[in-house]
Formats: C-alpha cells, structure tokens, sequence
C-alpha cells in the first residue's frame, strides 16, 4: 500500500511513499497529508471473522489488510502496549448509559486519555524504523495538555528518538501538568511557557521554521518528525476501535450483525472523527457519524453550512480543552477523499490566505452524507455530568458534549456509540463543580468525587501527587531555542 498528498504533487517529493516514510517525514507536499490510496474492504466476512476476536486480534489483522510494511513481528510488539491497559483482555471496554446509548471508554490506557490507543503502538514502531534505519529523531509537541501526557509516556527510554513538549505554563489541569514534569527519562524534555496555549503553539511553530535551529538540528543528525494526528501512524490505529466497539454492539447482541448504528465523536483535530469515517468507508454499517464540539464550534459551521472562516473568532477557553481549536487539520483528509487534490489544495491555501472558504451546494450534500454536528457550552456540559452521575456514571467534560449531539441529531430511532475520550480523573475540577462541590485543585476534587460519587481513582493518578518533579522549567518565548540546543 502507497500513500499519496491531499494537495498533489511538487515535483520534489515523490508522488507516493510506503507507510514508514509516510510516518517518518510526515508532511507531504505544499503543507499536505499523507493519506491512503485505498481503504481495506471491511465487508461482512471479515467482520464475522473477528466476533470473538481480542482487540489485538483484530487490530493485526486489520493492519495486515492495509498491507503497509512493517513486519508482523514489530506489529505484534507493538500491538503488547495495549496489555498493560486497565483490562487487557479488552482494553476499550463498552458501557450501557441508556436504552439506545453505549459509551465506549478509550481512556484505559496509562495517560488516561483516548491519545494512548493510536500513541502507544505507534511509539513503539516509530522507534523501531528509526533504529532499523540508524537514524535519530526529535519530536516537538505543543499541547494543551493531553498529547503532552500521551507522547512522553510512549517514547520514554525508546532509542533513536527524543521528545521535547511544551505546555502553556497555568493552562493545563493540575493531573496534565504533574503527568508531564515527573516523566523520567533522558530522551524526554519537558518545557513550560509562559502564555496561553497559542503562544505556546506559536513558539513552536517559530522553532520549528527557523533556519539557525535546522541547522543546528542538521549539525547534529537529528530529524524532525511529528506525532500528533497529521501522522497517519496514528490515525490507522484510530480506525480499529470503531471497528471493535461495532462488534462489542453485536457480541452483547443489542444489534444484529450489519445492522447500522450512529456514532458520536467529540471532536477537536478530527483525527477520531477520520478514523470513523475511514471505517464507514471501508464498510463498516455506520448511519452516520455525529461531531460534537464545544463553543469553539468551527465544526459545526463547516458541516452544517459548508463555511469554514476563522477571520472572526477568538479561540475561547472552555472545560473542554482538547476540543479548544480553530484550525482542524484532520478534516483536510475528508476533503481530499470527497473533492480530490486539486479542489483541497485550493480551499487550503483560501483558509492559509484569508482564513476562510465557502463548499459549494453539492460539496456541502456531499459531507452531510456522512457527518451531522452539533455543540454544548460548559453549562450544558456540567448539566450532562450532574445528569449521569446520578444514574452512577461519571464522565469527562469532553464525553460530555456528546449527549446533545445523541438527543438532537439522530433522524433514525438507531442505537449510538459515544466515545468517551477521557477518564474523569484528568479533568476532576469540572467534574466536582458539575456535582456541585467547587474546589481549589485537583487533589481535593479527586478526593472528593471519589468519596461522593462511588468511582475509584487509579493508582497512576494518585501516584503522581508522590512522585518527584524532574522538569521545573518554565521560560518566557525567547528562551526556548537555548533550553532545546542544551537538551540536544
Ligand atoms: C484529543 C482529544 C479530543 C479531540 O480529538 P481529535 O481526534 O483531535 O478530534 C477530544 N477529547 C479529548 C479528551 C482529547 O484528548
């Protein structure tokens, strides 16, 4: 299998790459993705197939059918990172909340937050082709506090690759924070700025074009890369548990198999979102996929108007952080698929020149048939939280949004898979305001909601507040490229 660039060809790069360079050098030509050439055929033999099957069971073979080159051995490896999840017979497991709403808990992994399904694995063999190759790799993360968490945990002590993350320094929840300055290994480096997070993302950017520092990086040996969701290495593990969750629905047989289902995604990047997509393409019986935002609703102006225009908005910080973004950069593969590399390539460089574009009638059509979208504010959010919790359900802010987009947007009486994205310990404040108890920090919430609402705290967040901090760095912009050199 190739890979081919959502905005066509320069003439420099190749016209198509094997999926480890594609992970490798993950930007393809004039600032495009890198996206399949074709999708796996999900039909209902291999659906059958795979009834009984674990989640790694399924996730290699659904690997093998896209025929990308990595040996089995290496998949098979990284495929064991999901055996030290909560429960490793099934490390997504899927819960009942109402008649016709089954949530599926992407959060058991070691950060807490549904990063680790695609990161995980995806760590291990970025690290393996990098030493296979004799090469060195530097990976840069911005977060706002759950990519952060994700990236350090799967690439601390792998050879050949260095992580550098840096975070808004005061904008991350108190978990994300101590989850990320006491990671101790000599390959990660943990940075915080000051600023909000799009000063921090700024920075980056700024490192990351500037000539001095590449050669610098050049002098060294060293290669960029990237791990957040522009990556297809992490995208085609998003796939599987779409895959997994449908068959956990006929399994406890509330569907029949080839009986279609809704799926609700909270979304920010896109990235989980695409990866539902990619498996309703490829067959899976998906009705449609919802997309819930929060009031950074940029989603839901471009599927339900066609207009994507970030020329009037002020990103505004909410509970729901990880969905806190304007530019999505994940719905640029949706558009390739629908309207071809000409077309993205144009609506991509209107977005870069005068933050907007406009889809026609007919691209617009061509969108609704696959996503519907919606959005909550934190209110709606805290209302959603009190609501479950007193059916005995505790879920994150971000798994939050996604009741709304269940109620309102469903036009068929079809039963629905919300993921939830996040455990609640990670955003505990929220949540302890939501049951009505405000408090001061994450300690007290962790404890409190503990006490108050019969769910337990796992031992890798109660540890976090004993474990010594190894990062205590915090600089202002212009210090960052002296601390990164040092760590170099
Ligand atoms: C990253 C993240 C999201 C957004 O996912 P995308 O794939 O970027 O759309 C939603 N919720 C949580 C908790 C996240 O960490």
């Amino acid at each position: 299998m190739q890979f081919i660039e959502t905005r066509g060809n320069d003439g420099k790069k190749p016209s198509s790459v094997p999926f480890s360079e594609a992970i490798l050098s993950p930007s393809a030509s004039f600032g495009g993705l890198y996206v399949p050439e074709k999708l796996p055929d999900l039909d209902k033999d291999f659906l059958n197939k795979h009834l009984s099957s674990h989640y790694k069971t399924l996730a290699l073979d659904f690997l093998q059918s896209f025929d990308i080159d990595i040996e089995t051995e290496v998949l098979e490896e990284a495929l064991k990172r999901y055996d030290a999840f909560d429960d490793p017979s099934n490390p997504v497991p899927l819960v009942q909340i109402e008649e016709d709403c089954f949530v599926s808990e992407l959060y058991h992994g070691p950060t807490r937050a549904f990063k680790d399904m695609a990161l995980q694995p995806f760590g291990y063999i970025l690290s393996n082709l990098a030493q296979k190759r004799g090469e060195n790799y530097l990976i840069m993360a911005a977060t706002s506090g759950d990519t952060g968490p994700a990236t350090l945990e799967t690439f601390k002590d792998q050879a050949n690759i260095k992580v550098a993350c840096l975070y808004p320094d005061g904008g991350t929840s108190d978990v994300q924070k101590l989850q990320m300055v006491t990671e101790d290994a000599d390959n990660l480096k943990v940075i915080g700025v000051k600023g909000n997070f799009d000063d921090t993302q700024h920075t980056l950017k700024e490192l990351l074009a500037s000539e001095d520092f590449k050669a610098e990086l050049k002098e060294r040996n060293i290669h960029l890369t990237a791990a957040n969701s522009v990556n297809f290495g992490r995208i085609i593990f998003q796939i599987i548990y779409h895959i997994h969750s449908y068959l956990e629905m006929v399994r406890s047989e509330k569907i029949a198999m080839g009986d279609k289902i809704y799926l609700v995604v909270p979304s920010g990047n896109f990235g989980n979102a695409l990866g539902g997509y990619y498996a309703k393409k490829a067959g899976l019986p998906i009705e449609k996929i919802l997309i819930a935002s929060n009031i950074n609703n940029i989603l839901t102006d471009w599927i339900t108007t066609g207009t994507y225009d970030i020329t009037e908005r002020e990103l505004i910080l909410t509970e729901s952080p990880a969905m806190d973004i304007l530019k999505s950069s994940n719905i640029e593969r949706v558009m390739f698929d629908k309207f071809g590399g000409e077309r993205t390539k144009e609506l991509m460089e209107a977005l870069n020149s005068d933050g907007k574009y406009q889809l026609s009638a007919d691209e617009l059509a061509s969108l609704q048939e696959d996503f519907v979208a919606t959005f909550s504010n934190d209110e709606e959010g805290e209302d959603v939280i009190a609501k479950y919790a007193k059916k005995d359900y505790i879920m994150d802010p971000h798994t939050a949004t996604c009741m709304k987009a269940y109620e309102t947007l469903r036009e068929e009486k079809l039963p629905a898979v919300i993921y939830s994205t996040a455990e609640w310990t990670k955003f505990s404040s929220t949540v302890s305001k939501s049951l009505g108890h405000a408090v001061n920090d994450d300690i007290e919430a962790l404890k409190w909601v503990n006490e108050h609402a019969n769910v337990s705290v796992p031992p890798m967040i109660t540890g976090l507040f004993d474990k010594p901090v190894k990062h205590t760095v915090v600089v202002d912009k212009k210090s960052i490229k002296g601390e990164m050199l040092n760590f170099l």
